[in-house]
């Protein structure tokens, strides 16, 4: 079980792990978090934890012996929002392009497709398709032009 967060307090061993940030169930009985890493997975719990550590080990008193996981001490290149995003998780501009052409391609397709006699549109939509599919267009383009 990955603790991401242990402290030893006169015998007793409290620790966040698993069983509170993967938790499926709505109660939360982790008495070093109090409910913020319950359920939100490794990611943002790590995250939270490298922020809240220094309080929770301030509230377990003096004397306690912390342990923190390697992945906590860490600090993270930069920041979104609370999630920590490291440089080697970020895709790169090649996979960006590719996926989202694929992504594009997979929306005109759609757009070009026939519909069934019964859910005609009015013509203001019709219009709508039409355009948003000469503007998906210029899109694809552009797309592929970024790609080499
Ligand atoms: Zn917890």
């Amino acid at each position: 079980m990955t603790a991401l967060i242990t402290v030893r307090q006169g015998g007793s061993v409290i620790a966040c792990d698993r069983g509170c940030y993967n938790a499926k169930h709505p109660n939360c009985d982790c008495q070093l978090c109090g409910g913020v890493n319950h359920g939100i997975g490794l990611e943002r719990a790590t995250a939270n934890t490298r922020r809240l550590a220094p309080k929770w080990v301030e509230a377990a008193g003096e004397g306690a012996e912390v342990e923190l996981d390697e992945t906590v001490q860490q600090d993270p290149l930069f920041t979104i929002g609370d999630h920590p995003m490291e440089a080697h998780e970020l895709p790169t501009f090649k996979h960006i392009v590719t996926e989202a052409l694929k992504s594009a391609n997979a929306a005109a397709d759609w757009l070009r497709s026939d519909w069934h006699p019964d859910s005609q549109p009015t013509d203001k939509k019709g219009a709508a398709r039409s355009e948003a599919a000469a503007l998906l267009g210029k899109a694809i383009a552009a797309m592929e032009r970024a790609s080499w």
